[in-house]
């Protein structure tokens, strides 16, 4: 049996630690996993509340069009219903674009390094993948531009972009829009658009009335908490939204996914106070890192991306003895820094005893 060629330099995700495993391999009873940038603060109460109710009809299968969600969705954004797409994840949603837009002799553009799953989808759809270099953790919108043939597809911009954190603003963005040909695609995944604060991020969806070419991406994995139950969209306009609906499984996302996400979505009290703690609890990270010495990029997620005097591996490695689960630059194509969600206020003041203790001496070292 022959797979297609590009899967032979291919290999599957290799996902954080889990935590069971860790605390087996280490004996250890206690693990705090910042590594995956869930939400540390779990989710809604109100998700809690009524999961019992929701737990009936498993033998039927779910509404494929996903009519509520997709209706309350359509009015907290001011859009039309036929413009949205649901998928298993935005994970899914990213899929679905490379096989509804990527086939061999296209191509498509993308920073490096950002999210892997763009990568890793189009190779399979037999695409050639252009890889422009980040700049102090940005886009470069300009050499993204430039990349632009008359072969390209879709252009992926992530903000802000995992691993670094940086943000693409308002004025940058319209200027990519305006100077971007309209026949291509420009995908902008919002993964950590809640955790967002400052006054000159763009309002992406609304923009897709005036940019046809546009899809954003959301998820409910990050800061409304449900990553566990797989639900994610897109916006488009409509002539887009329907061709990624043609490409997308029919029974894509779950009865209880799409049920929990609506009481998600009502419950802004938590996603408000769980927001507000992230924002203060990684000032407050920000504010330990410039007193080590420590660089790290500007962020506007709810993780940080931190510059090391070692590999990334190496501190994984020994945080990993000590209980904490954080992610390195290793596999994120920045070997020497490692990407840390912020946690727990007093899971962050451990982690940054542990962090003092073993990187203040290298940082001596690295100085002098
Ligand atoms: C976490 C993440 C996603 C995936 O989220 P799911 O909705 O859980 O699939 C998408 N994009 C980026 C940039 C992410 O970091």
């Amino acid at each position: 049996m022959k797979a297609k060629k590009v899967l032979k330099q291919m290999k599957p995700y290799k996902p954080g630690k889990q935590i069971e495993e860790v605390k087996k391999e280490y004996n250890l009873n206690r693990i705090i996993k910042l590594a995956s940038n869930e939400n540390p603060f779990g989710y809604s109460d109100e998700v809690k509340k009524a999961l019992p109710a929701l737990t009936t009809q498993f033998e039927l299968y779910p509404d494929g069009y996903a009519a509520e969600l997709r209706e309350q969705l359509a009015k907290k954004h001011s859009i039309a219903k036929d413009q949205l797409v649901f998928g298993c994840g935005s994970d899914e949603v990213v899929d679905i674009i490379c096989r509804t837009f990527l086939e061999p002799g296209t191509n498509t553009i993308i920073a490096k390094p950002t999210f892997p799953q763009y990568k890793h989808n189009a190779l399979i759809q037999g695409a050639t993948v252009k890889e422009i270099p980040l700049e102090n953790g940005y886009h470069n919108l300009e050499a993204m531009l430039e990349a632009i043939d008359a072969d390209t597809k879709v252009v992926w911009l992530c903000t802000p972009n995992n691993p670094t954190g940086c943000l693409i603003s308002n004025e940058s963005l319209a200027y990519f829009m305006n100077n971007c040909p309209d026949n291509v695609l420009v995908v902008v995944d919002e993964a950590y658009y809640e955790y967002v604060t400052v006054s000159d991020a763009p309002e992406t969806i609304q923009s897709i009335s005036q940019y046809t070419n546009l899809v954003t991406l959301r998820t409910f994995s990050k800061a409304y908490g449900l990553a566990g139950l797989r639900v994610g969209y897109g916006v488009a306009s409509e002539d887009i939204a329907n061709l990624l609906n043609i490409t997308r499984g029919p029974f894509n996302t779950t009865t209880i996914a799409q049920q929990a996400a609506m009481i998600a979505l009502e419950d802004t009290h938590f996603l408000q106070n769980s927001v507000n703690k992230t924002v203060e609890n990684k000032q407050l990270f920000l504010t330990f890192l410039d007193e080590l010495g420590l660089k790290y990029y500007d962020s506007e997620a709810n993780f940080v991306f931190v510059k090391l005097p070692i590999t990334g591996d190496k501190l994984f490695e020994h945080l990993l003895t000590k209980g904490f689960i954080i992610r390195s630059g290793e596999a994120l194509g920045h070997p020497k820094g490692v990407r840390i969600t912020i946690g727990h206020q007093q899971d962050m003041k451990e982690l940054q005893d542990l962090l003092h203790d073993y990187l203040r001496p290298l940082i001596e070292k690295d100085q002098s």
